[in-house]
């Protein structure tokens, strides 16, 4: 099949208790995946694992075909400074750079020129809608501002997956929606894949597909209907 990402049987244990205990995962090009679950039952670990953050006890992820555990940390820190994406509930922007400055940040990571980085930055800020605040700092925003410029952060390098885990968490309902609506409607423009990880029916309800961890395993909605 065609295929992104690739976790088989995953397992990383912190403690006597499992928090992944055999987990199988793929996320093809491009899909909108929801990973849904009551809290503690692995889901963080499961994306942490995925994205190359941490690294599973046994068991193996594979992007595109490479497997994260084989490549050196170097190779996947470059992967996950060009591949992927991030946004977490709260506290990503850097609180002393402005609002562009943030989004450019993962531009001028790469070796990009200021102004470059800045311009490509603030058509990003438009998109989400937050063109506004571009001078502010993500004390001075709102919530749904700060997640939009997340959002921003996150899809400005072109990432092929963004990683979003609770996104919404720290959002009332209008404003989670929103973030929802513009995040998916982005990375379908640019063919991103999303993995969201998420306790609420109605921001899973923006993914193409919904699975759900118990006790550490994957449970592939579509399978169970
Ligand atoms: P979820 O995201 O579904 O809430 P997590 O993946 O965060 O679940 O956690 C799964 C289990 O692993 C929980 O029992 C949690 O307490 C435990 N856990 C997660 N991270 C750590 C850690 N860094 N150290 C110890 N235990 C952890
Ligand atoms: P350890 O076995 O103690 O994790 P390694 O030398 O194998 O030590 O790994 C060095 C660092 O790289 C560790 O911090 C580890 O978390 C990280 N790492 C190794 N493999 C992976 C992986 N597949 N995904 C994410 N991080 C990894």
């Amino acid at each position: 099949a065609d295929q992104l990402l690739n976790a088989a049987g995953l397992r990383k244990s912190y403690g006597p208790t499992p928090a992944l205990d055999g987990a199988d995962f793929t996320v093809g090009p491009g899909e909108v995946v929801a990973v849904m679950g009551p809290s503690g039952s692995g889901k963080s670990t499961l994306l942490h694992c995925l994205a190359g953050i941490i690294r599973p006890d046994s068991g193996a992820v594979h992007y595109r075909g490479r497997e994260l555990s084989a490549m050196s940390d170097a190779e996947r820190s470059a992967l996950r400074r060009s591949e992927f994406g991030f946004i977490f509930q709260f506290g990503q922007l850097v609180p002393e750079l402005t609002c562009t400055e943030n989004v450019a940040l993962p531009l001028r990571l790469t070796g990009m020129g200021r102004r470059e980085a800045e311009k490509r930055a603030a058509g990003w800020l438009e998109r989400l809608e937050v063109d506004d605040v571009r001078h502010h700092r993500p004390g001075q925003v709102s919530g749904g501002q700060g997640q939009r410029v997340a959002v921003a952060r996150a899809l400005v390098t072109g990432p092929r997956v963004i990683f979003a885990d609770e996104p919404t968490g720290a959002l009332d309902s209008l404003n989670g929606e929103r973030v929802m609506q513009l995040l998916t409607d982005a990375a379908r423009d640019t063919g991103a894949a999303v993995v969201l990880v998420t306790h609420e029916a109605r921001v899973a309800a923006y993914s193409d597909r919904e699975i759900v961890v118990r006790d550490g395993r994957v449970r592939d909605m579509a399978g169970a209907l």
